[in-house]
């Protein structure tokens, strides 16, 4: 290899190393809150429809209009939901809550799940790592019951699948053309979208529960969090 390609390589590796240091800046958690909180319900769609599979189908009018409706039923399921004791409340719906420390697997982070027989899991491991630093942050967040945000939007997995013939996240469908043959497609995201508001509701948050997307990620992997928050107001500022 010549001089002149050396340099070129090692030029384009220098900026290459420069682009993953400049992804990988951390932030800190303070500051990414703040600017979390700054952003209003429709940013909070668009991040969500940023992990749809069938985001591009849909128009941004759509999207919006759909989100809407998803958070109103996660606001209707969430008047049902009586007193304090969540866990209770969901045992007594006749799910069973499953509190283990650890997640199952190393590698994947899971907050919590919930499963079709009817198992809710919260992980309290997530749990107890993150309520020292939801502590720090009451300022910013007020006082946060995080075993609940998680249990709430579990058990509304799990009422949507009891009234799944009915309820609007499972009933919502958008029409996909396969010429020639059409076929009637859900829209994951609104499921999302809408436990997040059931919680919300619920607990009388002032702010999208989705926030804690990056928080959680916070506890485990700073990096990771990091650009996560990077990518949603890259999504933001795109709009
Ligand atoms: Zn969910």
């Amino acid at each position: 290899m010549g001089n002149m390609a050396k340099e070129l390589m090692y030029a384009f590796m220098g900026k290459k190393i420069e682009k993953e240091e400049e992804k990988i800046n951390v932030h800190s958690l303070r500051s990414m809150t703040e600017e979390l909180l700054k952003l209003n319900e429709n940013d909070w769609v668009l991040y969500a429809f940023s992990r749809e599979p069938l985001e591009r189908k849909i128009s941004l009018e759509d999207k919006f209009q759909f989100a809407y409706l998803a958070r109103v039923c996660g606001e209707n399921e969430a008047n049902n939901i009586a007193g304090n004791d969540f866990t209770k409340c969901a045992e007594n719906m006749g799910f069973t809550v499953k509190t283990p420390h650890m997640p199952n697997g190393g590698a994947n982070v899971t907050f919590a799940q919930y499963e079709e027989s009817g198992k809710i899991t919260i992980f309290m491991d997530t749990v107890k790592k993150a309520e020292p630093v939801l502590y720090e942050l009451k300022d910013l967040l007020g006082k946060v019951d995080i075993y609940s945000v998680l249990l709430l939007h579990e058990m509304f997995h799990g009422i949507e699948q009891i009234k799944a013939d009915t309820i609007y996240t499972k009933t919502k469908k958008i029409q996909l053309w396969r010429k020639p043959f059409s076929n009637l497609s859900r829209i994951g995201c609104l499921s999302e979208i809408a436990a997040m508001s059931f919680a919300r509701s619920v607990l009388d948050l002032s702010y999208s529960p989705y926030i804690f997307d990056v928080i959680l990620m916070y506890l485990y992997n700073r990096e990771a969090a990091s650009m996560l928050f990077d990518e949603i107001m890259e999504i933001k500022e795109a709009a």
